[in-house]
């Protein structure tokens, strides 16, 4: 008996128009896949070298309860992620529990009173607007008397010097560096160009904590912002560093004093990283860590392969089908909702998970328009995993990302581009 992986897939919708529109797309990625492949190889050979170095054996997999002192397992998880980001230290924990509260963590940990925060690079991802008080906010930063400054990107998606150098000054505590484009339509900046930016500011101002929100970004190059001096550095495990396994968590790395600021505002002065028990759940970690280079480099073959299907197809795709890669985040512009809704439903019909669903814009907490989301995830809202998610409001953008292998990041394309086709908002040539 022959196996037709045409068939599998007429099987599961997708015609065949569709399936040779992907072919001929997947046939000139060769080389660029296997550009991908060779970072997935470095930073699977960094991971594992950080796990020896660190004697990582099976007594880290037991669990803790209660105040949770004398993790070994979690003290353990913390040292390897300091070493993989070359970083002094690192709080890892299931108590935190998101990207956001990471970040939050981060910056309420290490900002006072009369201080001011100062982002360089525009205004940061849209829930950060009530941790700063951008949107009023009960517990913003603004009502404990931290002021915020924004240096928008000049046009041409560079750094405006000039301007950033005007915005810091005597009371410039943190400046807050997001690598990733979010919900923007900016490019996402290399750790290399993230290194450029954080000397000057340190030419201005040495004594400047400078924070990178890394989500998104993790094991997609070969080095981490805190390999070009970033003092912190902050992602959500059920991002990249999770590898799909983590069901819960965030990372804050960096400088030790910066680490431990941030332990003692998520868990309380005086206690800190001492505390924090992980009812089990190590292993996950460990393990999600250990594929994470392997996971995000499928993610990132299906971000390039949607770039260029949906580029040929006459779309505006940011980045765009050739550009270098700095996270795995796909923006494509439909300029109407439809298709955004379509996209959308095509990710969620392709899922392992809750794949009979119909996904609907709805109103998120912590985002300003109506939000549509694509995910049959096996952990909630993880987007590592396939998802595509959208804000109702113009340019009518989807931003796909993940992928836990790179066959199902294909399938999910190739569906999104059976419903697009099938409400007439994309002729195939
Ligand atoms: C996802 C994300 C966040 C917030 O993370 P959540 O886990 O969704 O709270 C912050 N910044 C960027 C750039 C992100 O992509």
């Amino acid at each position: 008996m022959e196996f037709s992986t045409d068939m599998m897939y007429e099987e599961l919708g997708i015609s065949k128009e569709v399936i040779k529109f992907g072919t001929e797309i997947e046939k000139n990625l060769k080389e660029r896949f296997e550009k991908i492949d060779l970072v997935a190889e470095y930073n699977q050979m960094k991971v594992i070298k950080a796990m020896q170095k660190n004697k990582l054996s099976d007594v880290h997999f037991g669990a803790t309860t209660g105040y949770g002192y004398n993790d070994l397992g979690r003290d353990t998880l913390e040292a390897v992620y300091a070493d993989v980001f070359h970083a002094e230290a690192a709080l890892v924990r299931p108590q935190i529990t998101c990207g956001t509260h990471a970040l939050n963590v981060a910056l309420a940990g290490n900002l006072r009173p009369g201080d001011e925060l100062l982002s360089p690079v525009g205004k940061p991802y849209d829930t950060m607007d009530e941790i700063i008080g951008i949107r009023p906010s009960n517990g913003s930063l603004a009502e404990y008397g931290i002021s915020y400054r924004q240096v928008d990107l000049l046009p041409d998606g560079s750094f405006d010097y000039e301007n950033i150098k005007k915005a810091i000054n005597d009371k410039t505590k943190l400046v807050t560096i997001q690598r990733s484009k979010g919900y923007a339509s900016r490019p996402t900046l290399s750790v290399a160009r993230i290194g450029e930016l954080i000397s000057f500011i340190k030419g201005i101002k040495p004594d400047v904590i400078c924070m990178v929100d890394n989500c998104y970004g993790e094991f997609v190059e070969t080095i981490e912002p805190t390999d070009v001096g970033a003092d912190l550095c902050v992602g959500s495990l059920i991002k990249n560093p999770g590898g799909g396994l983590a069901p819960i968590g965030g990372y804050i790395v960096g400088k030790e004093e910066y680490v431990t600021n941030a332990a003692y505002r998520l868990t309380s002065p005086g206690l800190g990283k001492e505390v924090g028990a992980t009812l089990g759940i190590n292993q996950t970690l460990f393990q999600g860590f250990f594929l994470a280079p392997t996971v995000v480099s499928g993610a990132l073959k299906g971000a390039i392969f949607a770039a260029n299907v949906y580029e040929k197809l006459g779309f505006n795709v940011i980045p765009n089908g050739t550009e270098s890669r700095h996270d795995i985040i796909q923006a494509i512009e439909f300029g109407k909702p439809e298709g955004v809704i379509e996209f959308c439903k095509g990710i969620q019909a392709a899922a392992p998970v809750d794949s009979y669903v119909t996904p609907e814009p709805w109103a998120m907490p912590g985002y300003d328009s109506d939000v549509i989301m694509a995910a049959g995830a096996f952990v909630q809202g993880s987007s590592i995993e396939l998802s595509a998610d959208g804000p109702i409001k113009p340019p009518y953008t989807v931003f796909f990302q993940g992928g836990l292998t790179w066959y199902h990041a294909k399938l999910g394309i190739m569906m999104s581009l059976e419903k697009i086709v099938h409400a007439n908002l994309a002729h195939l040539k």
